[in-house]
């Protein structure tokens, strides 16, 4: 079986309420079944090289600016890592900046690198709280806390439809987004151990293999009991 390799995109940066998570629960999905990863870190001024999944987390507007800034350095490469198939997963600020920009209240509108056809434009209150989506795979469940607000064009679509919560924007009923192998979500919690479903949906498409399923009834009880918490 090939190793996985995951590069995790600024994690000094981006890397609030416990987004790091995300990392542990592939790490041990993969380590579970018997398959290698290999995770990079990946901060200002390091080169990124291919891998199999890049994940970026959320974070304040400041720490935004700094990566905003130094991704449009990787814009090019990162372009083709997606049209080559590889896997993106960014959380929160980190979706934003998967987008084409992200307008703050106070300062500059910071660029996105465009993997996705998105933008998203501060708005006047928070959106704190838990989230539940409808999608084609199941709920998906967690925790908000943005005041951007994103809206999707073209190709690029939600990845399903906001139960309680705000999403997306709190106004379209849309949470998330997809294009090609690329995710965006405002999830936060971690997203992935709460929803390992999607977590193994991600290592397959990483892996472009069906995995063999894990004794998941903790973590399903944990889903469950999550969503019926947020309803
Ligand atoms: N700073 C961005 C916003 O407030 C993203 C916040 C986050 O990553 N939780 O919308």
């Amino acid at each position: 079986m090939k190793t996985i390799r995951l590069a995790h995109l600024y994690p000094k940066l981006l890397n609030i309420y416990g987004d790091g998570g995300n990392i542990i629960t592939l790490k041990k999905r993969c380590e579970w079944r018997g398959i290698n990863i290999k995770i990079d870190e990946i901060n200002i001024s390091d080169s990124i090289g291919e891998h199999d999944i890049y994940f970026i987390g959320g974070g304040q507007d400041l720490q935004q600016i700094e990566v905003s800034v130094e991704l449009q350095k990787h814009k090019d490469f990162l372009t083709n890592e997606r049209e080559r198939g590889a896997v993106f997963l960014g959380i929160c600020g980190g979706y934003q900046l998967m987008g084409h920009y992200y307008q703050p209240h106070n300062g500059d509108r910071l660029k996105g690198i465009s993997l996705l056809d998105a933008y998203t434009v501060a708005g006047d209150r928070r959106f704190i709280g838990n989230v539940t989506v409808e999608t084609e795979r199941g709920t998906l469940v967690g925790f908000e806390n943005h005041s951007g607000l994103t809206y999707l064009q073209g190709e690029t679509k939600p990845l399903g439809k906001v139960i309680t919560g705000n999403g997306n924007n709190g106004n379209d009923k849309t949470e998330g987004a997809r294009y090609k192998n690329v995710f965006g979500t405002y999830l936060h919690g971690s997203f992935l151990p709460k929803n390992i479903k999607f977590a193994d949906y991600i290592l397959e498409l990483a892996l472009g293999e069906k995995l063999e399923p894990l004794e998941d009834t903790i973590e399903n009880m944990t889903h469950d009991s999550l969503v019926n918490k947020a309803y």
